[in-house]
């Protein structure tokens, strides 16, 4: 059976050329940094290579790039770095519906203790309006935390001109460009941007491997506590082959960047059009002008996406309905409600995303497999709905 992989965006596997770059760090060269000695001294240079390779990809300074274990940990460090360490100023945060639960659930985690969020909608593109960012803004706001690139509906959103209206207000910005990494430009200083999550996992890295970009001058309380690693800024023994990885990654990422974005939306095209030429009643969530390369989120009506799910899995086919997080839960997507799909369709809906590994006959085997699907899924449910069901 054919096994073709949509679910680019839940995570990607570690290239070759990352893993020949890693390896050495788990056995020869497995000293830590902090040592003093030639094998310390190796792999603290191997975190200095990485750490540039990072910065390079984003147009920061290698001094502005901290290791984390992921995405989630630069999130939740923005949160509660920015909240302590401005908690004098005030105690307002501005963020969106749709972000990523690792900054959802911090913000509400700080929302038990005080502190008041406001939670931007979106427009039916999935797009944040500039003007309601400016509305929102008080005199006790410390932070204005908005997503680059949505992980579900692929939007992705005008950062630039978000970032301009909070430097006009002298307000902290800070973009979880999870998303974008490697999939749309990324320069923070074009950008003006002061805080930037990152991960490696979503660009053909490591696991619990990512960064958070730090603009010099910006201040934020520790998260983690305990020795001097990373500037004194985060500390624990660095994830030497994580970070190895992760700078090759990013290192690949940069090099083949247009490379990448060209291949995946010419699939993600052709994936897009297939379906909406072949199969009747399925809808594409948000702007197509405006998205991730290789994002299709597709809604098919009178079905349930878990179906659509187990089907194309028994084919050898593995895509996710609404995020990977959310996926083991029955709530409805909080990305699909704010974009104002109504719950029935939220529940058909599927998000196919497309990678450096995909090809041509993978998207084909891919629509074939689900016009059988869908209408199979859809004679019973209308036999179910004859019986009245
Ligand atoms: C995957 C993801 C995260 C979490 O990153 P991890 O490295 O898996 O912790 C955060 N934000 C977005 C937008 C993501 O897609």
């Amino acid at each position: 059976m054919r096994n073709v992989y949509l679910d680019y965006s839940a995570t990607t596997p570690v290239k070759e050329e990352v893993l020949k770059e890693m390896l050495p760090y788990f056995t020869e060269q497995f000293g830590n940094p902090s040592s003093l000695y030639d094998k310390g001294l190796e792999a603290k240079e191997a975190v200095i290579c990485a750490r540039e390779q990072v910065a390079q990809l984003i147009g920061a300074k290698p001094q502005e790039i901290f290791f984390t274990a992921g995405g989630t940990e630069s999130d939740n460090w923005v949160v509660f770095g920015i909240a302590d360490k401005l908690k004098e100023k005030g105690n307002h945060i501005i963020t969106t519906k749709v972000e990523h639960h690792a900054m959802l659930h911090s913000c509400q985690f700080l929302e038990k203790h005080g502190y008041d969020v406001t939670y931007l909608d979106i427009d039916k593109d999935g797009l944040v309006s500039p003007d309601a960012l400016e509305k929102a803004i008080t005199d006790k706001t410390v932070l204005i935390s908005i997503m680059m690139v949505n992980n579900e509906i692929g939007t992705v959103q005008p950062i630039k001109e978000l970032a301009a209206i909070a430097k006009a207000h002298k307000i902290l910005f800070h973009t979880d460009a999870v998303q974008a990494l490697g999939n749309v430009p990324i320069d923070v200083k074009d950008l003006g941007v002061d805080l930037v999550s990152l991960s490696s996992h979503k660009i053909y890295g490591p696991k619990g491997s990512g960064a958070l970009y730090i603009r010099k001058g910006v201040q934020l309380s520790n998260y983690l506590h305990g020795g001097a690693q990373e500037g004194r800024k985060r500390a624990g023994t660095e994830n030497l082959t994580g970070i190895v990885g992760f700078g090759k990654a990013a290192e690949l990422a940069r090099i083949h960047f247009d490379e990448h974005v060209a291949h995946c939306s010419s699939l993600r095209n052709h994936l897009v059009e297939r379906v909406l030429a072949e199969i009747p009643h399925a809808y594409v969530n948000g702007s197509m002008e405006h998205r991730h390369p290789g994002n299709a989120n597709i809604t098919f009506e009178y079905i349930e996406g878990e179906a659509i799910l187990l089907l194309l899995n028994q084919a050898g086919i593995s895509v996710s309905t609404g995020s990977a997080c959310s996926s083991a839960s029955l709530e409805p997507s909080h990305v699909l409600s704010a974009l104002g799909v109504p719950v029935e369709m939220i529940h058909g809906t599927v998000r196919f995303t497309i990678g450096d590994f995909t090809t041509l006959e993978d998207v084909d085997y891919v629509v074939d497999t689900l016009k059988t699907v869908v209408s199979r899924l859809r004679e019973i449910s209308s036999v179910n709905m004859e019986k009245g069901w």
